[in-house]
């Protein structure tokens, strides 16, 4: 059987792997740079467009060069070898967003409300967090508020079948509300540690789908006596910048607590992540690296940029990991 240890190392391989696109945007110029024999403005340049390649965006790369260029200037630093290691620096502390880890209530059930577009891997999250979540012990229900496609609920079914979590649904068409409500209510009686809720996610009909997600807040907030634990955002990396205007949408309507960032595998995309932390200062909660039962987990600064710029390039080992 893997150790937790060795879970951790095979989390970070994964990581690694699945960041291997957005790593060969940044690996390449970086190594150029590094030998060049001193910086100049062209340094800069190259810098700004393999970051735009690797989809930071360009408000959140502008402020990292500039950031850059201050370091330098501050530090008396000449030499290019140091970039790697200042810029890797940089991000971590974009990315070091307080209360990055998922809220558990004293008072359960702990409740999380899963917004976001259909597609983005909103049912396929749940599940997987709540595989996790029953392997650590924890008794879970689902909720299927997601009540306008028969398909969703079907799907958060077997979810619910596959990791041994309750499940909660209403009829196609009904409201909602009604099934947080009622969601809420049968964990209580039935002493679930968590209540992770779907919700619906067609943008077509923009307004009515922000009243009706405004709705299962507020009945979650009732029911609860308190706001949901978590309001998580479920953003598709592939989408890179546009998962920003879609983050904007949503946190107006309900307030989004963290990101859940999915399809991290195989995107050269990535850097996205440092837009969303930067831009909208929310934190990336946990990230998707798969289809696996065990390809979501919990978002690490430090791994992420360690897997985005290669310890080669830096120049030193680094030893601490700090893996979730
Ligand atoms: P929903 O419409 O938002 O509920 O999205 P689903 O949960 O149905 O996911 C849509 C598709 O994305 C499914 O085929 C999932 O298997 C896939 N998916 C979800 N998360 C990931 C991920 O992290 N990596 C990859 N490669 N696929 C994912």
């Amino acid at each position: 059987m893997a150790t937790a240890e060795s879970g951790k190392r095979n989390w970070f391989a994964r990581l690694r792997e699945g960041l291997e696109r957005t790593r060969q945007a940044l690996v390449q110029p970086l190594t150029d740079l590094v030998r060049r024999g001193r910086i100049d403005e062209s340094v800069f340049d190259e810098l700004e467009a393999a970051l735009l390649q690797a989809d930071v965006g360009l408000a959140t790369t502008e402020a990292l060069i500039s950031e850059l260029r201050d370091t330098l200037r501050k530090q008396g630093i000449s030499e290019p070898a140091a970039i790697p290691g200042l810029l890797r620096d940089l991000m971590r502390a974009r990315l070091e967003i307080p209360g990055g880890r998922l809220v558990r209530s004293e008072q359960p059930p702990t409740v999380y409300l899963f917004v976001g577009v259909n597609g983005t891997g909103k049912t396929s999250s749940i599940g997987k967090l709540a595989v996790n979540l029953r392997e650590e012990g924890f008794n879970v229900l689902l909720g299927a508020a997601d009540t306008f496609r028969a398909a969703a609920r079907e799907q958060l079914a077997a979810w619910a079948e596959r990791s041994g979590a309750d499940l909660v649904h209403h009829q196609e068409g009904g409201d909602p509300a009604a099934v947080a409500y009622d969601a809420i209510r049968a964990a209580r009686s039935r002493g679930a540690d968590y209540v992770l809720i779907d919700t619906a996610g067609r943008l077509q009909t923009r307004t009515n789908l922000m009243q009706e997600l405004q709705k299962v807040y507020r009945v979650v907030e009732r029911e609860l006596g308190r706001p949901a634990d978590e309001v998580l955002l479920v953003l598709d990396a592939t989408t890179g910048q546009n998962g920003l205007s879609q983050a904007r949408v949503f946190r107006e309507a309900v307030g989004v607590t963290g990101i859940v960032l999915t399809k991290l595998d195989g995107t050269a995309k990535g850097g996205v992540v440092l837009a969303i932390a930067s831009e909208l200062k929310l934190p990336v909660k946990l990230v998707g690296v798969g289809e696996g039962l065990h390809d979501l987990r919990p978002f690490s600064a430090e791994a992420f940029v360690q897997a985005l710029i290669p310890d080669e390039l830096v120049g030193e080992k680094t030893v601490s990991m700090n893996d979730p």
